[in-house]
């Protein structure tokens, strides 16, 4: 792991004011974001507020609370929240030491943070079950493509204290809902049981038998993983490993009865609720508290980066992490992903920017200051009002209100301002009228609300 240390001539150096801060800094650096990284730019960061919203909703109509924890934790949550043996912690964390030599992660998942979050805030003395969202932002040090980004976004839910099956159904309920209010059909729900305790023995045993003698042609990971954690192999993306996989031992050919009983009747409670599901025997956690359902929701026109969805039930977490044994199951949304998929899938979010009420054309000293003014009285008010900062010709001003979209352009010029005048433009109409500037207010707001 890096010490930090070789950080220190850079910032000492920054902050020392008196010297250019540039000297020794690429000044690609400075126009350049890091790779894997996104800017969200007006024009698109309406979509994230309305997939925000839409999610919001969903949770809220479900009974799901929001939770924000931390963008950064202790190290150790990771490494025993996720589990060392994972992709995430050996290959993909952003960690570093900061100033006080403690260990710290940039979280690249939502799951661990909550189970903190849960148990240092004693939300299980409270009446049970715990529902909770988040929404936020993760960090992975994956490599970048179409759908996977070091900074990317998840939408997340996560319920502690049940374990009745009816809850894996409503889990995965909430997540189509929330597909559904965005008007993506056609995704597939991929499910599986990864069994418990009692049955992944001799599940892990029927693997280590199996893959024995196909040792050497797996890749080296996957050798390893032969010795650490079997399980983890059928989760390989290689494809030689996939197809000597083909044949494994699955998951539920071990399952013991209340596994089974289990997986039955989380597949009659997506039964009832309408939910359309693939049995997916291939699908895995590789991790010993994760039990029962595993659960992914797939969408094809993306590439590569399929799921838009995974989750599934960890009964053995939140004692794994020092709590009392608490049942626990949840999911993660990609948000990008999400967009990706509306995007490929034709389904067109641009009507939802949103254009201000009014645009304020003034000309000269005198009607610049009124405008100023009166956007301000107005915003108040709360018409969204723009104007011109930048002393624009009137023509310029009136094809800036055009391009904004807004409803009525007002025109203030020194005559107007001496007859205490204002012209109003009604853009959807083409119409003009001189209105008192003292009367404009409760004009607009009269003619807004007819608008509505
Ligand atoms: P996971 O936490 O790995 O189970 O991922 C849950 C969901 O988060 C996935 O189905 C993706 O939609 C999304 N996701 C995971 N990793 C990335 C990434 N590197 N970039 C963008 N989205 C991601």
């Amino acid at each position: 792991m890096p010490d930090g240390k070789h950080l220190k001539p850079l910032t000492d150096k920054m902050f020392r004011f008196n010297i250019p801060l540039i000297e020794g800094v690429d000044y690609k650096m400075l126009t350049t974001r890091p790779r894997g990284t996104n800017d969200i730019l007006p024009g698109e960061v309406e979509k994230w507020h309305y997939l925000e919203k839409v999610c919001r909703r969903v949770c809220s109509d479900f009974g799901y609370q929001e939770i924000r924890t931390p963008i950064f934790e202790h190290t150790e949550l990771f490494l025993r929240g996720v589990g060392e043996t994972t992709d995430i912690v050996e290959k993909e964390m952003y960690s570093f030491y900061d100033r006080g030599e403690r260990s710290i992660t940039l979280r690249p998942e939502g799951t661990a943070s909550t189970v903190r979050a849960f148990l240092e805030n004693k939300l299980y003395a409270e009446p049970q079950p715990t529902k909770l969202y988040y929404i936020g932002p993760m960090f992975r040090y994956d490599r970048p493509q179409a759908g996977r980004y070091r900074q990317f976004h998840q939408f997340g839910i996560e319920v502690f204290g049940s374990n009745h099956p009816s809850v894996d159904a409503e889990v995965i309920g909430l997540a189509c809902t929330v597909l559904e209010k965005l008007q993506l059909t056609g995704l597939k729900v991929h499910i599986n049981t990864v069994g418990c305790p009692q049955c992944r023995p001799r599940h892990l045993k029927a693997l280590v038998d199996y893959f024995s003698d196909k040792k050497d042609k797996l890749c080296k990971t996957c050798q390893e993983r032969l010795n650490k954690n079997p399980l983890r192999i059928l989760d390989c993306k290689s494809d030689i490993c996939r197809e000597l996989a083909k044949d494994a031992p699955t998951t539920r050919s071990s399952a013991c009865p209340s596994c089974e009983v289990h997986f039955t009747k989380v597949l009659k409670y997506l039964d009832a609720l309408g939910i359309e599901y693939v049995v997916d025997p291939r699908l895995v956690r590789g991790l010993d508290y994760y039990t029962h359902t595993a659960f992914e929701i797939l969408v094809e026109g993306i590439g590569a980066q399929s799921a838009i969805c995974g989750g599934g039930r960890y009964d053995g977490l939140i004692e794994q992490c020092g709590g009392k044994p608490t049942p626990g199951i949840g999911f993660a949304m990609g948000m990008e992903r999400l967009l990706l998929t509306l995007e490929t899938k034709g389904i067109d979010l641009s009507q939802l920017l949103t254009h201000p009420d009014v645009y304020i054309a003034a000309i000269g000293e005198k009607p610049q200051e009124e405008a100023f003014k009166l956007a301000m009285e107005l915003r108040r008010k709360g018409i969204s009002t723009e104007k011109d900062y930048l002393d624009k010709s009137l023509k310029a001003q009136l094809k800036a209100a055009d391009r904004l979209g807004v409803k009525y352009t007002l025109i203030l010029g020194d005559e107007e301002l001496k007859a205490r005048k204002i012209v109003v433009k009604e853009m959807a109409k083409s119409e003009q009228t001189e209105i008192p500037i003292d009367d404009i207010i409760n004009y607009l707001e009269r003619g807004l609300k007819t608008n509505d």
